[in-house]
């Protein structure tokens, strides 16, 4: 069986990783002691490039084991791609809160900053974008991209997921992001479909 380690404290990314983990062939685990091991700088120009920069530097405290980083976020047509790789970050960028934190409402106020830059605006396509990358005592394995187009609500909808899921709206699906049962989040989200091209290349 593949054992993966993850290493990302965001409780929705561990939640869909966990869910992805339901099969038997691989087994996924939070990276052990994760919270002791101070972050390292996401200074990667790309969602790839912090995710191998994360995946390297998370390898080296758990040696010989399969260490999985996860780099994602939205990027806004009308918004020249932002947030982007700042999307965790996108209210703090903005002057509203101080930093990212999963236990208070960066979520709520990446949200709300949002749709303040997109009064008015009518042209709203957006898509998720996630890379992973696998790597072992310092090296990378392999990586992998996946991605979701989708457009910005107006208001946000449904109870499920994390981050911008309630503002996500899928037109073939007339659901959002927060609307959709978690397993079928996974089967067609940018981190689901990451991780079905990732998975083959480690097993
Ligand atoms: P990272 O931890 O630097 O990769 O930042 C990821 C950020 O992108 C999260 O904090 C969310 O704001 C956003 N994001 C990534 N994936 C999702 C998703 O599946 N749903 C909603 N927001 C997401």
């Amino acid at each position: 069986m593949l054992q993966l380690l993850v290493a990302s404290s965001n409780a929705g990314k561990l939640e869909e990783f966990r869910l992805a983990a339901n099969d038997e062939s691989v087994r996924i685990e939070v990276l052990p002691a994760l919270r002791t091991i101070p972050a390292p700088a996401e200074d990667g120009a790309s969602f790839e490039e912090n995710a191998i920069l994360k995946a390297i530097y998370y390898s080296q405290f758990a040696p010989g084991h399969i260490v999985l980083a996860d780099d994602s976020g939205l990027e806004v047509d009308a918004l020249q791609g932002a947030p982007g790789i700042r999307s965790a970050r996108f209210a703090a960028d903005s002057g509203l809160v101080d930093s990212p934190d999963a236990n208070d409402n960066t979520d709520v106020w990446n949200n709300i900053v949002l749709l303040q830059k997109l009064e008015g605006v009518t042209e709203r396509t957006a898509r998720y974008q996630c890379v992973l990358a696998a790597a072992r005592s310092g090296r990378v394995l392999a990586t992998a991209a996946g991605s979701v187009e989708g457009v910005i609500l107006e208001a946000p909808h449904g109870t499920g997921g994390f981050g911008y899921d309630p503002l996500f709206y899928l037109p073939e699906l007339d659901q959002t992001m927060a609307d959709l049962d978690p397993a079928i989040k996974l089967s067609l989200s940018h981190r689901g479909r990451a991780l079905e091209e990732l998975l083959p290349q480690l097993l």
